[in-house]
């Protein structure tokens, strides 16, 4: 492929892809709901890195994993800036479905996740966020018959989320994770991150600090229960309504009593002002 295609229905990404298919090569899926960023791009270089010979990116804000109050329709969208940067960053292919599309009259099916999606994370203060996600996950893969499919780091649980679902209903697709790309002043690249005001946004690095933070104390053997205890402190004076800040086992995401647990990783959810935000780090 040479310009990038835009494919709006199943049949037309069908269709695309067809075309692709016949000359060989491994496709990727980079899944996202647009508003695109640097983080987004990394992910469409990262499969580009891993041998991908068509990038596929979705652009969907997906209902079925907002929760009743929360920003569905407030959700920025920028289809055009997003069209722009994903040619720039050299996509074969964009799908735009709209909702109707994704979900058409009668659609009576949701992957139910538990395990990781179930850890008292995210998941606690939005229940029904990784049946939605893990829903529109399986179903782009099956439209896409893609290789291999990106996510950031940057939503951990989700990330670990949708590694179980493929290993368990025997999806065939290899899952690729690519680190989180960040501000220069640690803030993690999001599409939320438009929401802040200017005073909101001085403050926001505080969640990445208190992260580090937390890191620093626990390998210097402070249990990781009461390094992120003092973390949440931090956040706290900072200005921010945290939901959590927690030391767990990074793949099941059981949480980690003990400092030796390997691999270990902190995660960390807060409200700053109208805004949620998320973070999490390796130690
Ligand atoms: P979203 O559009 O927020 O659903 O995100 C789409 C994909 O981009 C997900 O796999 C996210 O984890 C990933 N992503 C979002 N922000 C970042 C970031 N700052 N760095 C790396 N990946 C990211």
């Amino acid at each position: 492929m040479q310009r990038m295609q835009r494919a709006k229905t199943a049949g037309e990404l069908r269709r695309a892809l067809a075309a692709g298919r016949t000359a060989g090569g491994l496709t990727a899926l980079v899944p996202t709901m647009g508003a695109l960023h640097e983080g987004h791009l990394s992910l469409i270089r990262a499969a580009r890195t891993h041998g991908a010979e068509r990038v596929v990116a979705s652009i969907f804000v997906n209902p079925t994993q907002f929760g009743p109050g929360e920003d569905l329709d407030a959700y920025p969208r920028d289809l055009a800036g997003d069209m722009e940067k994903l040619r720039a960053a050299g996509a074969d292919l964009v799908y735009t479905p709209a909702p109707e599309e994704m979900y058409p009259a009668g659609f009576a099916t949701t992957v139910r996740v538990e395990g990781p999606a179930k850890a008292g994370l995210e998941d606690a203060f939005r229940p029904t966020h990784f049946d939605g996600v893990a829903t529109v996950v399986a179903k782009l893969f099956a439209r896409t018959g893609a290789d291999m499919a990106v996510f950031g780091e940057k939503d951990w649980q989700q990330l670990q989320v949708v590694r179980r679902m493929t290993r368990d209903l025997d999806l065939p697709v290899r899952i690729l994770a690519a680190p989180t790309v960040r501000e220069a002043d640690g803030l993690a690249m999001s599409s939320r991150n438009a929401y802040l005001t200017p005073e909101e946004r001085r403050i926001a690095p505080g969640l990445h600090r208190a992260l580090r933070a937390a890191r620093a104390a626990i390998l210097a053997g402070t249990p990781p229960e009461e390094a992120c205890a003092g973390a949440l402190e931090t956040l706290k004076e900072a200005g921010f309504r945290p939901d959590y800040l927690t030391a767990r086992e990074a793949e099941t995401l059981a949480p980690a009593k003990d400092a030796r647990v390997r691999p270990l990783r902190l995660l960390a959810a807060a409200r700053l002002g109208k805004t949620r935000l998320i973070d999490n780090i390796a130690v």
